[in-house]
């Protein structure tokens, strides 16, 4: 946990005792972490644990992960989640019944989810829905959803963000990490790409409609962000540096949300634009694709549409064409801070400059290569703000206030 903690008091040494105690979990991040686990569970005096994973995770680690249980004499069984009828894993209502079933059945006292951020989303909320704890044993550096108390779900085909709890421990084995496919490690490094709109979102909303803002947290992220583009090289070699960089700033985003409550350090547009997308897959029942590989090439786009609206002054007529109150009190926010807010999207790397640092892990940059047309596309960039009416994102605010020309 050292390390974590100590960048986190680093990024953002106005923390104090107390609030780094808050969100302080055991983290391992080393080669061979993953058979760490046992002795953890002996420590704690568990006697009874369900290992989550799928088909492929459970090769991965679910296997090593049974085995060196067994040899400590926990008893333990294995869930394999089933992939629906596309094949994709999701954390849907049948998932997550099918893990409570077991759950109920089996009755542990631990829950270890050995997955990606899919076979956490459902771990999540059948261990809390079961009052039972869990451990995390990430097998790809993909999500920075691993330490995060918001179980994305997918409801009757919508996506719906319920709070869950958080895992107790992480088990982060950089011999299993630096193996990920590179597409996993290209989309983790997408998902962390965001968090510069995100940040900016946050800002936003915080200017023009009062939302709650830590200068801190968004340091963390923000620390955690450059120092994934620093080490862009080294992360997309898939060498030990690099994927450490990556799996870190990844846990620490989701320290950084544990800390503020909510996401919006690590969740803006960009997210919306990749849950709309999301949405509609599930509806025309067409593959998943990896979460950080749209939040990615959803950056580029908020960025180019961003920067683009960064470039012109603020649209007087704005004013007058507001509709209510609200509106009149966000339109007179955003002109009454236009420069501060254009300032802040210069902090924004333009469109070419995020394409090229996707490209360098070798993650997609434009929607074409993952298979998003330009009517979703278009549609989605003028209805994604729907997805969290809770936000006031600038997309959003593009939208409802006609346009800011
Ligand atoms: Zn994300």
């Amino acid at each position: 946990m050292t390390d974590i903690m100590d960048r986190i008091k680093l990024a953002a040494p106005e923390l104090d005792e107390s609030a780094l105690k808050a969100i302080e979990m055991d983290v391992w991040i080393e080669n061979g972490a993953i058979y760490l686990v046992a002795a953890y569970l002996e420590k704690k005096s568990y006697q009874k644990v369900i290992i989550v994973a799928d088909d492929i995770t459970y090769e991965i680690a679910g296997r090593t992960l049974e085995e060196t249980i067994d040899r400590v004499g926990i008893a333990n069984q294995v869930t394999i989640i089933k992939p629906n009828s596309q094949g994709d894993v999701i954390a849907d209502e049948a998932s997550i019944i099918q893990l409570v079933i077991d759950l109920q059945q089996f009755t542990p006292d631990i829950i270890i989810a050995a997955g990606s951020g899919t076979i956490h989303d459902i771990s999540r909320y059948a261990a809390y829905t079961t009052g039972i704890p869990f451990v995390s044993v990430p097998t790809a550096p993909s999500v920075d959803g691993f330490n995060s108390k918001g179980a994305p779900i997918i409801l009757r085909g919508e996506k719906k963000t319920i709070q869950a709890i958080g895992p107790d421990a992480i088990f982060a084995d950089l011999s299993i990490l630096t193996q990920a496919p590179q597409a996993m490690v290209a989309a983790g490094f997408g998902d962390m790409i965001g968090k510069y709109t995100s940040l900016f979102d946050w800002k936003f909303g915080s200017i023009v409609a009062g939302e709650p803002y830590s200068v801190a947290v968004a340091d963390i992220t923000r620390n955690a962000l450059l120092s994934c583009v620093e080490q862009v090289e080294q992360i997309a070699e898939r060498d030990e540096e690099g994927i450490r960089t990556l799996i870190s700033s990844l846990i620490e985003s989701g320290l950084a949300m544990l800390l503020f409550g909510q996401s919006h350090s690590a969740s803006g547009a960009e997210h919306h634009l990749s849950h709309y997308w999301e949405m509609e897959y599930i509806r025309l029942g067409k593959r998943q694709l990896l979460h950080g590989a749209k939040v990615g090439v959803a950056c580029i786009q908020v960025s180019r549409l961003y920067h683009q609206l960064a470039a012109a002054p603020f649209a007087e007529e704005l004013v007058a064409e507001a509709t209510n109150k609200i509106q009149v009190e966000r339109v007179t926010a955003i002109q009454a801070h236009w420069e501060e807010i254009q300032q802040e999207i210069k902090n924004i790397p333009d469109a070419d400059t995020l394409a090229t640092l996707l490209q360098q892990v070798g993650g997609p940059s434009v929607p074409s290569e993952i298979g998003i047309e330009e009517e979703l596309l278009d549609r989605s960039l003028h209805e994604a703000h729907h997805v969290r009416m809770n936000r006031f994102t600038l997309l959003r605010a593009r939208n409802e206030l006609t346009q800011i020309k």
